[in-house]
């Protein structure tokens, strides 16, 4: 570890650990790092949920008995019921003539 001087951090600096503070320099590879460590990214990461997250948590009103709910959004499938007792009887509206699934 070579001995930087806390000017030289400052100039050098590209971030700082948002878990720490920690001024962080750029390695040699250019990549930049979001965090000093991996223990501070972790320890970020457990207290805060990811955006990405957030995002695909969507609430619906249920079409069969109203109710509001919240399902995660999840490769492209849409939830419509807020429960699969719902489901079968909102697909059995839909679909009077198909066979119904038991
Ligand atoms: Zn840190
Ligand atoms: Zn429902």
């Amino acid at each position: 570890m070579e001995d930087y001087t806390a000017e030289m951090i400052k100039d050098m600096a590209f971030s700082f650990c948002p878990q720490c503070g920690t001024a962080i320099i750029p390695n040699h590879k250019g990549r930049p790092r979001k965090f000093c460590s991996p223990e501070c990214r972790s320890r970020w990461n457990n207290t805060h949920p990811k955006p990405e997250n957030w995002k695909t948590v969507r609430s619906k009103i249920c079409p069969v008995c109203g109710r509001e709910f919240s399902y995660r959004h999840q490769y492209g499938l849409e939830r419509k019921y807020c429960s699969r007792a719902c489901a079968n009887r909102g697909r059995g509206k839909e679909a009077k003539d198909a066979a119904v699934e038991y």
